[in-house]
Parts: structure tokens; C-alpha cells; sequence
């Protein structure tokens, strides 16, 4: 092995033993990154770019398509899971090896050894994916060299238990207040009550009936839920104000824009409120028909599921890359103090990319 550095050579189970080992909480990436363009940097068919403490590794081939692999190189905080732990059997324990420490170790190993694939390879390596989102290295490679990302389809190596997960869903949280006269509830006729006027909002939500949208093959369920209520001065006051928070969670077939007409829609008959929007993260298409796709999960087999979180795919997206997620990691199992990985699972992920890489 070289000294301090990464070994491409032995296999993406072990290498991923050894990317734990180089602990890279969010924030603390930057020796971890050296250590992935010092790797790349070896190899002459790879174009070896850096931007902060992230890496953009190309292959120049004149192929009629370009694919990108990405991952992000951050963990959450350690919690004395670190160094690595392989049991007898074969399952590795350490801080990372699920989110996303083993996709990683697949998309270096993929690097370094496919160097003459049949589609031409972006692989992407960022930081501070699990903190704050103005954070993220793929939004600030996506502003500062858009160039580095352009791509026909992209896979985000994710946990996702090796199955292919594609687009995500949208999501939308507003804020609708309702008011009303503040008196005492002796004299409650000398008032009017803004926690009655949200009742029709309530209820139009208990008989909301969510739709259910077939894209590409992947069926995305959505729904409309209050999550929160607020209301309420005293024990003896008729209340003023009453405010409703209304989630939705909507199929990527909608922008965000159309998303909030239709909440709109929804309560309109429901007596006076007023709207603010809280928070709005437009959803991605799996983009499952796009023959590079199309041919990535005849490879890598499986029925591919939506992705019902917001993850990054959303930011390739928005720069019109479809993209899925296709990793070894189990995502029930990230950020957790036993957070693990089988090898064989990482083992597989890498055969069936290189299999779709070099068919
Ligand atoms: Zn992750």
C-alpha cells in the first residue's frame, strides 16, 4: 500500500475499511479529499479536477454518452465507531461504511480499473452533504464548473440497499392562518373564534384523497398532511389567531410552483386564511427512460423503486441530468452508532456497475 495513501488495488471492500479509517466528519473533509485526487491523479485516462474539497475525475473518450457516479465523502459525527471493524461475518462496522463510505469505495475502484469504458465516466466526489444545504459541494461544483457536470444520467451511490432508486419526490410546507376578534369567553358571542375557522381546513385535509402518479414505471404516493397547530391566547379568551401547517409531499410530474396552485386549490372554499410558504425543494423525474438509464437497470437487475426522501438527485436535475440512487449501504442503517455494511453487497454493487460499464 502506499504510504498514506489509497490502495485502488485491493478490492472496494477493503477499501472501504480503509476510507472509514480516514475519518471525514462534515467539515473535516479536506484530507480525505487530497487523498482521492493524489489516487485519481495516477491514472492518465482520467481528467483529475479539484474545487474546494471536492474532486471531479473525467475520461476523455469521444463516447456517445456520459455518464456521472457520485458520492459524497462526508459523515456524520463520529460516535467511537471508528477505526473500522470487520466481523466474522463479513460485515463491516464503522462510521460511514453505509452512508456512503462503500458507494465510494465502488466509484474509486471503477476509477482506477475500467479505464476503456463503453460510455464516458464523470465520477464526483463532494463534501458537506450531511450538513446545511447552501453548504453542499455539489451545489458549489454546480455553480462554479457546471462544465464538470454535464452528463446524460447520473448515479448518486447512496445507501440504498442495492436497489435502483429513482427521482424524488417534492415537497412543500406552508404555513395558512386563519384570524378572528379576541373576547372573553364568557361573552364568547362578542368575539369570533380563528381556531373554528381552521376547522374547515382540517377537514378538507381528513378527506383529502392523495393522488397516485405512475412515472416511468415507479409509482410516487403522495400526500397533503397538517403537521402542525397552533392557536390559542388563555383559558378564559376567545382566540384571534390560529395557524395550520400543511406538508405536502407530491410526484415530480409538478415544479414547485404547480405544486403550491394546487394547495391553493385544495383550501379554497375553506372561509378566509392567509398563506406563507415555509419551506419548497422541487422534486426530480427518474428520467428510468433515457436509454443510458434503460440500459443501467437492464445491468444491474431488480425493479427500481421511488425514492420517497429529497436527496441530491434533485440537484442533478435541476441541471437536467436524470439521476438515481444505486448503492451498497442500507440506509436504515446510516448515521446510526452501529451503522454497518455487508462486504458482499459492496462486492456486488462494483461487479454490476462494471458489468454496465464494459458490456
Ligand atoms: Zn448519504
Amino acid at each position: 500500500m502506499p504510504h498514506n495513501g489509497l490502495d485502488l488495488n485491493q478490492d472496494a471492500a477493503r477499501l472501504t475499511a480503509q476510507l472509514v479509517d480516514f475519518p471525514s466528519p462534515s467539515g473535516e473533509e479536506r484530507a480525505l479529499a487530497d487523498a482521492v485526487e493524489t489516487a485519481l491523479r495516477a491514472f492518465p485516462h482520467l481528467t483529475v479536477g479539484r474545487y474546494g474539497n471536492n474532486v471531479v475525475a473525467r475520461t476523455r473518450l469521444g463516447r456517445d454518452e456520459r455518464v456521472i457516479l457520485a458520492g459524497h465523502i462526508d459523515t456524520v459525527p463520529i460516535a467511537g465507531n471508528v477505526p473500522s471493524r470487520l466481523d466474522d461475518s463479513g460485515v463491516l462496522w464503522g462510521c460511514g461504511t453505509s452512508d456512503m463510505k462503500a458507494g465510494v469505495a465502488v466509484q474509486l475502484r471503477i476509477a482506477a480499473t475500467v479505464p476503456e469504458p463503453n460510455r464516458d465516466l464523470t465520477f464526483v466526489f463532494y463534501d458537506n452533504e450531511e450538513v446545511a444545504a447552501h453548504l453542499n459541494g455539489l451545489g458549489h461544483v454546480a455553480e462554479a464548473h457546471p462544465d464538470w457536470l454535464t452528463g446524460d444520467f447520473a448515479v448518486l451511490l447512496e445507501p440504498s440497499s442495492g436497489q435502483v432508486e429513482g427521482g424524488c419526490q417534492g415537497t412543500l410546507r406552508v404555513l395558512l392562518r386563519t384570524s378572528g376578534v379576541r373576547a372573553h369567553s364568557a361573552r364568547g358571542w362578542m368575539g369570533e373564534n380563528a381556531i373554528h375557522a381552521a376547522a374547515p381546513i382540517l377537514s378538507r385535509l381528513a378527506s383529502y384523497e392523495p393522488r397516485r402518479k405512475v412515472i416511468d414505471g415507479l409509482e410516487y404516493r403522495e400526500g397533503l398532511n397538517a403537521v402542525r397547530v397552533e392557536g390559542g391566547v388563555a383559558g378564559n379568551v376567545i382566540p384571534d389567531a390560529c395557524t395550520v401547517t400543511v406538508n405536502y409531499r407530491y410526484a415530480p410530474d409538478i415544479d414547485e410552483e404547480q405544486a403550491l396552485a394546487h394547495v391553493r386549490e385544495v383550501f379554497s372554499g375553506c372561509g378566509e386564511w392567509e398563506l406563507t410558504v415555509d419551506d419548497s425543494s422541487g422534486g426530480a423525474l427518474p428520467g428510468l427512460s433515457h436509454p443510458a438509464a434503460k440500459a443501467f437497470t437492464d445491468a444491474v437487475g431488480g425493479e427500481p423503486q421511488p425514492k420517497y426522501g429529497w436527496t441530491d438527485v434533485s440537484r442533478f436535475s435541476a441541471l437536467g441530468v436524470p439521476a438515481v440512487n444505486y448503492g451498497p449501504g442500507d440506509p436504515n442503517l446510516a448515521h446510526k452508532r452501529d451503522e454497518r455494511v455487508e462486504t458482499s453487497k459492496i462486492l456486488h454493487c462494483e461487479e454490476r456497475l462494471r458489468t454496465w460499464l464494459t458490456a
